[in-house]
């Protein structure tokens, strides 16, 4: 089997093959071959209805740890087609098992609240870690608004968390670069900034989670994920924003919607750095994304513990120089990042 070469690997995954569209599907299935489809058991209840060929194979995903990963990854014939359709994991999967037989996913995501579809690296967890591994790029990803528009709207608004991150993630890149830790590309950042613009002036459409706010949402991990390949690391979008949601997954032992989870990260860390908090606030009611402690069953003693260790985790986990590194919480700062939040009630044992 012969490679795809280096570069024009790259040259696709800083523009992805896509189609949008309303019940392109229909269309885009029959163009597949004989195809396995790993999915989940929603979009696939979802979905079914929508593909004019169905899938010689079904491969329902439930988890991305290793070991799993690699015995699924096995089973898939070499002779069909890999498709992934759903969520981050499906979508991960299909990278991973595409990856492992030298061939390229289709990818069709039924949720616009995770970038997975355009990045190129697998998230499997090894050890209740989260590691990266492969590079894959799709053969073409398939955005259908019907499909989309199926996911519960709190589900899509939840894409925004890893647009806004870039807000603080620069922010943190800059001061890694003052400490001398790693190089800050003034030119990207900017245009990653250009992202976050773009959100406030789309904040409206969002909240509808209209077709063009999906599409944008798309078109804006795929720029975002073409500055990062660029640059050649995730500063850009990625800092002490994402370190608060680690370290509360760390800390209760439980998943959240991701990018719920980093939107209230942003808020926080956008108090910690001083970096424009309102406007944060604001451009998150705007879009009536769930951001509030409460909406996340998040209670004052888990977002304090959590915020207290912040400090210590972000150091014990080797993660990237940010504010989170420079500045540690004691009880004051925690109770002035937390003032005004809605908070869950207390559970006791
Ligand atoms: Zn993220």
């Amino acid at each position: 089997m012969v490679r795809t070469p280096r570069d024009e690997q790259r040259r696709r995954a800083l523009d992805p093959d896509r189609i949008y569209g309303r019940g392109v599907l229909a269309e885009e299935s029959a163009s597949w071959g004989p195809y396995s489809l790993i999915t989940m058991p929603e979009p696939w209840a979802a979905a079914r209805p929508m593909l004019s060929v169905q899938p010689e194979q079904i491969v329902m995903v439930s988890t991305m740890e290793r070991q799993a990963v690699d015995r699924l990854a096995a089973e898939f014939p070499e002779d069909l087609t890999i498709v992934g359709l759903g969520g981050g994991m499906a979508m991960d999967m299909a990278k991973y098992a595409a990856w492992a037989q030298d061939k390229e996913p289709i990818l069709v995501p039924s949720i616009a609240s995770v970038d997975a579809c355009v990045t190129n690296s697998v998230a499997v967890r090894d050890g209740g870690k989260v590691r990266y591994v492969g590079f894959g790029v799709a053969k073409r990803l398939v955005i259908d608004y019907a499909l989309v528009s199926t996911a519960p709207k709190p589900l899509n608004r939840a894409g925004i968390g890893d647009i806004l991150s870039i807000h603080t993630g620069c922010w943190d890149w800059r001061l890694a670069a003052e400490q001398g830790e790693v190089t800050y590309d003034e030119a990207i950042a900017d245009a990653a900034l250009g992202w976050v613009r773009e959100l406030e002036a789309r904040a409206d459409m969002v909240r509808e989670v209209s077709d063009e706010a999906i599409r944008w949402l798309f078109e804006a991990y795929v720029g975002e994920n073409a500055l990062c390949l660029q640059v050649g690391h995730s500063r850009p979008e990625e800092g002490s924003e994402h370190f608060v949601a680690y370290c509360v997954e760390h800390l209760t032992g439980r998943t959240f919607v991701h990018g719920e989870l980093v939107c209230l990260g942003v808020l926080l860390m956008s108090r910690l750095q001083g970096n424009r908090p309102e406007w944060v606030q604001a451009l998150l009611d705007t879009t009536a994304v769930r951001y509030q402690p409460a909406d996340l069953g998040l209670s004052r003693d888990v977002m304090e513990q959590a915020l207290l260790r912040l400090h210590a985790y972000v150091i014990d986990e080797g993660l990237e120089y940010s504010i989170a590194h420079e500045t540690p919480l004691d009880k004051d700062n925690v109770a002035r990042l937390l003032h005004g939040l809605r908070l869950a009630p207390e559970t006791h044992n």
